[in-house]
């Protein structure tokens, strides 16, 4: 085993998020599920487009198990996997656009710190907020061998090679007295209801049951106890956006939002289009309350995910939204693409083409109504009014609603 240390902004971020989101912290659980979600939505893309992993015996699924004694929590998934390269890159560096820069701006000064902390999707480190402990067995698509990362949070993590069955990854927290509870049934069980029920995988969870046996018509007549370990799906598994708008409340698109944008808050507005005719297609976009951190910079991450009958396509995918509206949030499902897109190919599709421009109008018609609450309008073009006169430049087919905003 090696030990290797974190990079500065990795600490500034941990002790941060350990000492200013105590409030929040069930959202863990919420993080490490959507990025579960995000790890089988590559996979599942994988077995769909390339020869090398079309025969694979795919079972995507996200396995929740625990137990009370030892107080650990383990999430795992059969999804993408990490390699040990990427285990370095993605979870012991920082290496998203804007959380450099964001952790610079940090104060020092807890609430206004926590305040921030909001506009920024906290991720995996979330868990050490619950954890002293937190130890990831990861193998990737395609290779053989598996890796295992393990920390305390304090700075240091090791680094070894480990077994795994299949590609995917296990992340098992060693939970502190801050996160005890989440070694019960019931408390996972409200967790995941509550923040992960439109993940479009099934969430098992594996428990242990007492069963009673022998003579006797109730549990108190009955003498022998069993001990049967069982397993529950919790989730709904179905795709939000592919659910009928009349059986969706506002409280299910808010908790979807956070999902898929790690917000700490409800969005600013929503928007569901389901189109059918000459284009089949689903579009659900959100206006996050503050501006994504990384707003400003040339490097920014689109926020809108692009998905071809309910199979995740690409979430980095630029052209998908105008460079104005880069702040907003959100997912396109259309029926008419097929599912192997290649980048060239999405950027010059004609389907596609009319899909964006009708979103946009809708983003765009939104807002017009939105300018009829002046408050809630003031709170938008305080965050917005820049990247929106970008568009005056940009965008001379919606000029005119562009000024009127
Ligand atoms: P974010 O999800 O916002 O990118 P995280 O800190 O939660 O930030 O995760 C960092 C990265 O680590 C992810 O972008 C992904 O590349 C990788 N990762 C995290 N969890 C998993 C997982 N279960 N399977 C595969 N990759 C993962």
């Amino acid at each position: 085993m090696a030990k290797r240390k974190f990079k500065t902004e990795v600490n500034q971020l941990l002790h941060l998020i350990i000492h200013s989101l105590y409030s929040h912290k069930e959202i863990f659980l919420r993080e490490l599920i959507s990025n579960s979600s995000d790890a089988l939505d590559k996979m599942k893309h994988l077995t769909l487009t390339e020869d090398k992993f079309k025969d694979l015996d795919f079972d995507p699924r996200i396995d929740i198990s625990f137990d009370e004694n030892e107080k650990t929590l383990t999430v795992s998934d059969t999804g993408i996997g990490m390699s040990k390269d990427d285990l370095v890159e993605h979870i012991s560096t920082i290496a998203r656009s804007g959380t450099k820069s964001f952790v610079e701006q940090l104060s020092g000064d807890n609430k206004k710190d926590s305040n921030l902390i909001g506009q920024f999707g906290v991720g995996f480190y979330s868990s050490f907020m619950v954890a002293d402990k937190v130890e990831i067995i990861t193998r990737k698509a395609g290779e053989e061998i598996a890796s295992k990362w393990v920390s305390d949070g304090q700075g240091e993590y090791d680094l070894s090679d480990a077994e795994r069955d299949c590609a995917g990854t296990t992340i098992t927290l060693f939970l502190n007295d801050n996160g005890k509870e989440y070694s019960q049934k019931w408390s996972i069980e409200n967790v995941i209801k509550k923040y992960s029920n439109h993940i479009s995988f099934p969430i098992f969870l594996h428990y242990e049951d007492t069963v009673f046996e022998g003579e006797g018509e109730t549990k108190e007549q009955k003498k022998e106890q069993k001990k049967e370990q069982k397993v529950d799906q919790v989730n709904e598994a179905s795709a939000l956006w592919k659910r009928s708008k009349q059986d969706l409340k506002a409280k299910d698109y808010n908790e979807f939002y956070k999902t898929i944008s790690h917000d700490q808050e409800d969005p600013l507005l929503y928007t569901h289009t389901q189109a059918e005719g000459t284009l089949d297609y689903t579009t659900l976009f959100y206006i996050p309350k503050k501006a994504p951190i990384d707003m400003y910079r040339a490097d920014y991450k689109p926020g809108v995910k692009l998905y071809v009958k309910r199979v995740f396509i690409t979430d980095d995918e630029k052209e998908l939204m105008p460079s104005y509206l880069r702040f907003v949030r959100g997912i396109i499902d259309s029926e008419d693409l097929p599912l192997n897109v290649s980048r060239e190919i999405l950027q010059q599709n004609v389907v596609l083409e009319k899909i964006k421009s009708s979103s946009v109008k809708k983003v765009l018609s939104e807002l017009k109504t939105l300018s009829q609450d002046k408050e809630k309008y003031v709170e938008f073009y305080k965050e917005y009014g820049r990247p929106l006169k970008e568009g005056l430049y940009q965008d001379f087919t919606n000029k005119e609603a562009l000024s009127e905003l």
